[in-house]
């Protein structure tokens, strides 16, 4: 599914190596949680990822069922599969929820090569999502973000996420500021979407997220490097001793 093997990337403003030898590779249906001190470079993993501009990579490569995927552009990232939890956070004013997700759809199946979904249709495919998510309809009529609660504006994320039916869907909830509630969301959300052609790769900063998503593994990175990687006890063992333990061991 996704792999990732020696990625070097830097600033393209200034000559700092941020990541400095990223190896990952999440299999169809697994879960990987990324934990790891501020700073050490989880955020500029999903950035370049997702194709943000600013970046530049450096040496190494990171593949989407083979396809070199920092190759493409942000549209073709998703048609490949891919989901960016933070791709559409903004608010858009005068843009209904409804008309934006179907734009989304539409512009994914495009980039297919597929043909666009009826009106009829895509009203049929949003409801269903939204009412297996638990998600009220209401929302789906108003602008876009817009006077969201912190809450509502991860249910829609998540109702995102559900509509474009992504293979590897990629969260960073690091710098979020999740409350309690919003994690929950968080998590029922990724729990309802697991399936066994759908990988996900949670990079967290709390512990606590990773006591609602069960990750298959937890991979522990620091100063741009994955310095270790187990299973969900390795969540804990950060809990309990914090980065210190781990960071000296490695130097
Ligand atoms: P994390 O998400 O693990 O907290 P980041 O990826 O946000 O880490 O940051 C890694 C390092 O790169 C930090 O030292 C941060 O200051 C630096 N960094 C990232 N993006 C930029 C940027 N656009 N300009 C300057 N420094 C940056
Ligand atoms: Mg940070
Ligand atoms: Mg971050």
């Amino acid at each position: 599914m996704l792999e990732i093997k020696n990625l070097h990337v830097q600033l393209e403003e200034e000559d700092k190596q941020i990541l400095k030898g990223v190896n990952l590779t999440v299999g169809a249906g697994e879960v990987h949680a990324i934990m790891g001190p501020n700073g050490s470079g989880k955020s500029t993993l999903s950035y370049v990822l997702s194709g943000k501009d600013g970046y530049e990579v450096t040496d190494g490569s990171a593949t989407l069922d083979g396809a070199d995927i920092l190759d493409m552009d942000p549209e073709e990232r998703a048609a490949a599969g891919l989901f960016l939890a933070f791709q559409y956070p903004v608010e858009i004013p005068g843009v209904g929820n409804m008309t934006f997700l179907r734009t989304a759809v539409n512009s994914q199946r495009k980039a297919r090569g597929e043909e666009e979904m009826s009106a009829g249709d895509f009203l049929k495919f949003v409801r269903e999502k939204a009412k297996s998510l638990k998600i009220d309809a209401e929302m789906l009529k108003r602008p876009v973000n817009v006077g969201f609660s912190g809450g509502e504006k991860k249910r829609n994320e998540i109702l995102q996420m559900a509509m474009l039916e992504p293979k590897m869907c990629i969260l960073d909830e690091t710098d979020s500021g999740l409350d309690v509630d919003a994690m929950k969301l968080v998590s029922e959300g990724v729990n309802a979407l697991r399936s066994e052609g759908r990988s996900f790769l949670v990079i967290t900063h709390y512990q606590r997220l990773l006591d609602h998503i069960k990750p298959d593994v937890v991979h522990i990175m620091a100063d741009g490097r994955i310095i270790k990687t187990g299973g969900p006890e390795l969540a804990l063992e950060v809990e309990n001793n914090g980065y210190a333990d781990l960071l000296a061991e490695v130097a």
